[in-house]
């Protein structure tokens, strides 16, 4: 008898044994999926959270330049008055050539001042970045007072967040595998736990949040090609599954061959030198010494100029002043793939170029600094004179950053099935998702989207459900 309970058991939890219950079910546990969760939490709901990974918070934990939000009080405070919400948008859709969706690019420019402010409201240690980002018309990044990495202080807060709230529960190393439906609406999950077990979860709404495909080679390469051998910058969790459960539930996507190359990742081994860098002072050289391109520019126009560099790879120079500052400089240029110099020529024969090239290139950045022009390449803004040594140079090389195609949402963040019409249940934030940022995210915008987006979800499930 004993011998036929514990078989019959077996069997059953082979298939699908556990049926647990919750208002929510959230799947990824990143910026997107956490900001969900908290925010169906808040307004009253139970909520559970799958992660396939044993980790929390896929690539934004990688995310490390800043957030970008226009019309916040610490702009104010640093004198950045002419920043508008229309003007982000603008400027998201100028360096995605036009290719967003215009409604949901503006809902994030409008939304983005809001979560900051939530973020704060969690705890977070935030100040306003001086120094425009790559396509920027306005100083608008926001993140640690000490240049810290932005996305680990954002899981920081979020994953606080999730524990001060009972309603929300997380279970890791758990795969969503598929969505269940029932007359047309997604009413839960199919997964797979820790245990290796399938299992299946009923709720009134779900709301993807798995990320990108940053990591997924096979699909990178078959939608661009001339991407083949590139390294990514991205969490190895980042294979765009989220895709196919959204497909499987009728969900339609947009902009699939939108796939962004970072401009500066170390080269063969992928590790981001965040743009923040950049926005900072910090510019770019050849492997003769000399500069090709204004540094300010759109990742993708940035990523192409040192493509055409003899070797497909560059420079970027960090100073001393900068690395006494700002954390995120300090971790690079004590890494081992920064190189060193005490003098110019020190420096020059670190990177193996002609001494009297790089220095006539950081005279002409000193004077362009000076005079607040840049007329060989246009920078809008220099910020420093980068010359204070001992001063560093790291190589860089493009590497696969993000992916801006996915599933397609409306201004609610629901999905929208091939009927054209919102899929019943089924919500969708972050980097699942397509059309926010076009044909090229600009730098700063993914955690203004991840937050944004993530709370629209949440609330709009809960409201929903009411
Ligand atoms: P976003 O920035 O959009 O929030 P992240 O990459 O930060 O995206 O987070 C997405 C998370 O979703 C990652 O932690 C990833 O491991 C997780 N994830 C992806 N696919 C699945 C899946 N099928 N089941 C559960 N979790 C998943």
């Amino acid at each position: 008898m004993k011998k036929i309970a514990a078989a019959t058991l077996a069997a059953l939890s082979m298939s699908f044994a556990w049926a647990a219950d919750a208002d929510l079910i959230v799947i990824g546990s990143g910026g997107a999926g956490l900001s969900a969760a908290i925010t169906a939490a808040q307004a009253g709901k139970s909520v559970i959270v799958l992660e396939k990974m044993a980790y929390l918070g896929g690539n934004t934990n990688r995310s490390e330049g800043g957030m970008n939000a226009a019309g916040t009080k610490q702009q104010l405070a640093h004198g950045v008055t002419d920043d508008s919400p229309m003007r982000m948008s603008l400027d998201a859709q100028k360096g995605g050539h036009w290719l967003n969706d215009p409604a949901l690019t503006l809902v994030l420019a409008e939304n983005a001042r809001h979560a900051e402010e939530w973020l704060l409201s969690l705890g977070a240690d935030f100040c306003h970045r001086m120094g425009r980002g790559g396509g920027q018309t306005a100083a608008r990044r926001h993140g640690p007072c000490d240049g810290s990495p932005v996305g680990v202080e954002v899981m920081r807060v979020l994953t606080k967040a999730v524990k001060d709230l009972p309603k929300i529960e997380i279970r890791k190393q758990t795969r969503a595998t598929e969505l269940l439906m029932k007359d047309g609406a997604v009413v839960g999950v199919k997964a797979v736990g820790k245990d290796g077990k399938a299992y299946s979860l009923e709720g009134s709404a779900v709301v993807l949040a798995t990320g990108g495909f940053g990591n997924n080679q096979k699909l990178i390469e078959k939608l661009r090609p001339e991407y083949k051998g590139f390294k990514t910058t991205n969490h190895p969790g980042a294979m765009g599954e989220g895709i196919d459960l959204a497909l499987g539930a009728g969900a339609t996507l947009v902009d699939m061959r939108e796939i962004q190359a970072h401009p500066t990742a170390v080269p063969g081994k992928g590790i981001l030198i965040s743009e923040s860098m950049r926005a900072s002072g910090s510019y770019l050289v050849n492997n003769e010494g000399r500069r090709f391109t204004n540094e300010l520019n759109p990742r993708d126009v940035v990523a192409n100029a040192i493509l055409q560099q003899p070797g497909k790879t560059a420079w970027i120079l960090i100073d001393n002043a900068l690395v006494q500052k700002n954390k995120l400089a300090k971790g690079y240029t004590s890494a081992d793939y920064a190189v060193h110099g005490n003098t110019v020529e020190e420096l020059a024969a670190a990177m193996k170029v002609s001494p009297a090239v790089l220095k006539e290139t950081m005279d002409k950045y000193v004077k362009a600094y000076n005079e607040k022009k840049d007329p060989e390449f246009g920078r809008p803004e220099m910020i420093t004179p980068c010359n204070v040594f001992p001063m560093s140079a790291i190589p860089v090389a493009p590497a696969i950053h993000h992916t801006m195609g996915g599933v397609r949402i409306n201004t609610h963040a629901q999905v929208i099935g091939t009927n054209a019409k919102p899929i019943p249940g089924l919500y969708a934030a972050g980097e699942v998702t397509g059309g926010v940022h076009g044909g090229n995210r600009i730098g700063g915008n993914a955690v203004a989207d991840i937050i944004t987006f993530g709370r629209i979800a949440g609330q709009t499930a809960a409201d929903n459900m009411k």
